[in-house]
C-alpha cells in the first residue's frame, strides 16, 4: 500500500482516455488499495486512476463516510439538473460551480470482477460524474459555460501550482489542505 503523487492540471495523462480493465488481479486490487489511500491522504472525496498516472478505467470514493469504488463504469443520468461547488485534487486549492445532472446510476464491477450498480444524487451523483469524466480525459472546466471556464482559467493561471508546472516545467507535489476544497476534492 502507498500514497501516490497526485497529477496536476498540465499534465497529458488527464486529458487521455483511460483504457478498460480486463485483469482483475492482484494488481488492480493493489490500485484500488493506492486510490483510497491517496484519496484518504489528500483528503479528498474520490479520485481517479489517471489522476495518479495509471490510464485504467478504476475510481474511488469516500462520500457520507462510505468508501466505495468502480471499475469499467457506465453512466445514467437524470434530466434534472444540481449546481453546485466542486473541486478537483489535480487543480489544489480551487473550487468552481459547475452543474451536473441530480441523480446518476453508475453500473461497473467492483475489483474481484463482480457486477454492481451504485445509485447517487447531489454529492456522490456529482462525484460519480466527474471521476467517470476523468476516465474519458474529461475535466471539470469542460463541463462549465464558456464564461465560467473563462474565470476559472484565470484563476488556474493565478495559481501558484500552475505557475510552477508551466514555468519551471514540474510537477510540484502538493500538500492539500482539508479546508482548501471543502471536502469536495474529486
Ligand atoms: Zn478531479
Amino acid at each position: 500500500m502507498a500514497i501516490q503523487p497526485i497529477r496536476l492540471f498540465g499534465d497529458p495523462v488527464l486529458v487521455t482516455p483511460a483504457s478498460e480493465v480486463v485483469d482483475f488481479d492482484k494488481e488492480l486490487r493493489q490500485l484500488v488499495s493506492d486510490l483510497t489511500e491517496t484519496m484518504q491522504a489528500a483528503p479528498g472525496a474520490g479520485l481517479a486512476a489517471p489522476q495518479i498516472g495509471v490510464p485504467l478505467r478504476v475510481f474511488v470514493w469516500d462520500i457520507d463516510d462510505e468508501l466505495g469504488h468502480l471499475i469499467n463504469p457506465t453512466l445514467d443520468l437524470s434530466d434534472e439538473m444540481q449546481d453546485g461547488e466542486e473541486g478537483c485534487l489535480s487543480f489544489p486549492d480551487l473550487t468552481f460551480n459547475t452543474p451536473r445532472a441530480f441523480r446518476a446510476v453508475a453500473k461497473g464491477f467492483n475489483m474481484y470482477g463482480d457486477p454492481v450498480t451504485v445509485e447517487g444524487t447531489e454529492l456522490l451523483a456529482r462525484c460519480l460524474q466527474h471521476e467517470t469524466d476523468h476516465l474519458n480525459g474529461v475535466l471539470f472546466i469542460d463541463r462549465m459555460n464558456s464564461e465560467e471556464r473563462k474565470s476559472a482559467m484565470k484563476e488556474i493561471r493565478e495559481s501558484s501550482w500552475f505557475g510552477l508546472i508551466t514555468e519551471k516545467g514540474i510537477q510540484p507535489t502538493i500538500k492539500v489542505s482539508p479546508h482548501s476544497t471543502f471536502g469536495l476534492g474529486l
